[in-house]
């Protein structure tokens, strides 16, 4: 199983290193030709401007946006969540538009702008997920088929899943909490 990590800004190298240890070939994804191949794609957290300003100068939007369309597993993570979703509350960052999700940048304000918690996942088991949220968007609203994962404690939804897309608003890559990651690698592995 081979799985590219887009690499353009942000938290990628996390990402790699939490897939090499679940025993998974990770690439980094800098050039459109890096994407011939793989089985699925993350998109990191970082700034979702920057990423999706590098994204398009390396021509890189349009062919991730056909692959997404076609089946191709991908995992957003807090900024790849926000440049997934097919609406954004702020009009700054020209998204892939592939998730029928809208999300709202830097939702938790200045007092909580990084906080970590134990999160419940009901798709990962019982035990609860320690999330870390750091400038972390949130979902605002699901606009078609996409279905919620999680949920803060005031209801704030924070994860969800649309067919082969899967996004957080927190960084899984950061903890050494594997399960997120291992959810991932079964929706690629079994294709649903
Ligand atoms: N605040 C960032 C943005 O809006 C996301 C932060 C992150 O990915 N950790 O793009």
């Amino acid at each position: 199983m081979r799985i590219g990590v887009l690499a353009s800004q942000g938290a990628f190298v996390e990402h790699i290193a939490a897939l090499r240890q679940l025993r998974v070939e990770a690439l980094p994804v800098r050039l459109a030709k890096e994407l011939n191949g793989l089985d699925g794609l993350i998109i990191p957290g970082g700034e979702s401007t920057s990423i999706s300003k590098l994204m398009l100068a390396a021509n890189l939007t349009e062919e991730i946006k056909s692959l997404a369309q076609n089946g191709l597993p991908m995992f957003g993570t807090c900024a790849g969540m926000i440049l997934l979703a097919n609406k954004n509350s702020d009009q700054d960052v020209a998204p892939l538009g592939v998730m029928d999700i809208t999300v709202r940048r830097n939702a938790f304000g200045r007092q909580r702008e990084s906080f970590e918690t134990e999160l419940s996942i009901p798709v990962l088991g019982e035990k609860p997920f320690p999330a870390v949220f750091i400038r972390a968007p949130a979902i605002e609203r699901v606009n078609g088929k996409a279905e919620i994962l999680a949920r803060l404690a005031d209801g704030t939804a924070v994860a969800a899943r649309q067919g082969k897309l899967l996004v957080s608003a927190f960084h899984p890559e950061l903890t050494s909490d594997l399960r997120f990651h291992r959810y991932f690698l079964d929706i690629v592995d079994r294709g649903n």
